[in-house]
């Protein structure tokens, strides 16, 4: 990963701006390279899915973050990302061939609640782009101006949010987790005003699998069955072109999202990940994990922590991400039964049977994630259950809780900063019948291990810290945090500091929505 040299140093964003000049000779400097060929497939949906919006321009953009190597993953040419045509593209101030941007309409339930107009109100999709494997993905800038959907909006975003989505969606991708993609960020050169008063802009590229939404089929039904039908058919060719054709097809649909929603919250659960805004409009009927606003990840283990400062009720509370999950998917089945064939109650009973499994997918998938983690397959619900129940009553960090455990199979190699962590009593006791369950193959179980338990998480006040020095223009700790989150699974001590929990004072209560 790449990024201004200049923003090394500190001081206001606009002193930076101007040293940090699209000239600075970071940049490529010959035309020497491919930019990226985009087209627009969206366009082939009805006109009322999209508008046709370009970017709104900003005065100074510099680049903050680049990602080289998931550029070499989508096939992208480095030498564009470096260059100073990039800067302009995802700043969104010029455009990429002749692949015209929109912005989608969505709709969605937000908190439970009905909101018929949403859609991309600060976000522009470049087009897609066909990589070297032969996978389809869209590029989208995120923070690049108003658009017909943006409401009392300014289509902007703060430089801080950017940071965040950058670092933890970067982050979710070295765990292993479908999700969306950061390929830059980029400081606009201009503030935005939001609550606290005047804060640096920013606008994220984000690499989806697809930008669809539960809330884009909530849009679509209200257009009607043509809508919903034409929305369904690009999803298939999209993400399961392998379905069978017509209404089987789009029960499959149904079926294939269950089956990925439910993996992805088992293992955000797995991970200790709370999302803080499952609205149906953030939720992508690829299964990639979305919307990186109010989310984190927990430190000590609480099942019922709330960190999003809007949700007041706890809706999106970290024991209720699973529930939550299959309710989403009940306002998708809504959608799709306008498609499912005419005879509405065949179609009912056969949506609702799809969505009765959610539920044992969602567990079973649970569990097979929570074995892995203390070295063993699924079918030892009690034990996973009465340690997590020792990690909430003695208040334990959730991460470094299970590296505790992988040191105790290795005396050889160091998983964790061991002071940072004091197993309680209970643990000790516990630790006995887990050893006594692993049996013989502690190597097997501790290799097992190794692949599902981070050190590196990007924590809430490491996050918090990044965003700061990122507003007085230092990438430093991004960049830091983003180097070590990638490499999740290897204690590194150098980095010792990143796998240490918050101490009392830097523990962040409240996250926020990244507007
Ligand atoms: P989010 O909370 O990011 O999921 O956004 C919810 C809705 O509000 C989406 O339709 C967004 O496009 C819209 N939105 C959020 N922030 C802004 C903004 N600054 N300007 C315009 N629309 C916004
Ligand atoms: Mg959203």
């Amino acid at each position: 990963m790449r990024h201004c040299e200049a923003y090394q140093g500190r001081g206001n964003l606009p002193e930076i701006a101007s040293l940090c000049s699209p000239r600075h000779r970071l940049f490529a400097m010959s035309n020497d390279y491919y930019p990226p060929l985009l087209e627009q497939s969206f366009t082939r949906l009805p006109d009322i899915m999209y508008s046709r919006v370009k970017p709104v321009p900003v005065d100074h953009p510099v680049a903050f973050l680049l990602n080289d190597k998931l550029a070499d993953e989508l096939s992208i040419d480095r030498d564009w990302l470096l260059s100073e045509e990039a800067v302009q593209v995802l700043s969104g101030n010029q455009q990429l061939g002749e692949t015209e941007a929109i912005a989608t309409a969505y709709t969605g339930h937000q908190f439970g609640h009905p909101n018929p107009r949403l859609g991309d109100g600060r976000a522009h999709l470049l087009g897609d782009l066909l990589t070297a494997t032969g996978e389809r993905v869209d590029v989208q800038l995120k923070g690049s101006g108003v658009t017909p959907y943006s409401r009392q909006g300014d289509g902007r975003s703060a430089l801080g949010p950017v940071i965040r989505e950058y670092i933890v969606s970067e982050a979710m991708a070295a765990l292993g987790v479908p999700t969306t993609r950061a390929l830059a960020a980029i400081f606009s050169g201009e503030n935005v005003w939001r609550d606290k008063g005047a804060e640096p802009g920013g606008i994220l590229t984000r690499v989806a699998a697809s930008h669809v939404r539960v809330g884009s089929f909530e849009y679509a039904a209200a257009g009607g069955k043509d809508c919903v039908k034409a929305l369904a058919d690009f999803v298939v060719q999209r993400h399961f072109n392998d379905l069978p054709d017509e209404n089987i097809a789009y029960m499959n649909l149904l079926r294939e999202v269950i089956k990925r929603q439910a993996k992805l919250i088992a293992q955000w659960q797995s991970f200790g990940f709370i999302h803080g805004v499952m609205n149906t409009d953030n939720m992508l009927v690829s299964g990639q994990t979305i919307d990186y606003g109010p989310c984190a990840f927990l430190d000590t283990y609480e099942p019922d922590k709330v960190f999003s400062f809007i949700d007041r009720q706890g809706r999106y509370r970290f024991s209720n991400q699973g529930p939550i999950g299959q309710w989403n998917l009940v306002r998708l089945a809504e959608a799709l039964l306008l498609i499912m064939g005419d005879d509405r109650a065949a179609a009912v009973d056969t949506a609702q049977a799809a969505l009765n499994d959610y539920q044992p997918l969602y567990e079973n998938a649970y569990a097979e994630f929570m074995g892995h983690k203390i070295g063993l397959q699924s079918g030892h619900a009690v034990l996973v259950n009465e340690l997590m129940d020792i990690m909430e009553k003695d208040s334990l960090d959730y991460t470094l809780s299970f590296r505790y455990l992988m040191q105790q199979l290795d005396s050889k190699h160091i998983y964790y900063p061991l002071a940072a962590y004091q197993p309680s009593a209970e643990l000790l006791l516990w630790q006995n019948r887990w050893l006594e369950a692993l049996g013989d193959d502690q190597a097997g179980a501790l290799a097992m291990m190794q692949t599902v338990n981070p050190v590196f998480i990007p924590r809430n006040h490491l996050v918090e810290e990044a965003i700061q020095a990122a507003n007085k223009g230092d990438t430093g700790p991004a960049l830091t945090l983003v180097a070590a989150t990638n490499s999740p699974f290897n204690y590194d001590a150098k980095w010792q500091r990143l796998a240490l929990p918050p101490e009392s004072h830097q523990v962040v209560k409240n996250t926020f929505c990244g507007t």
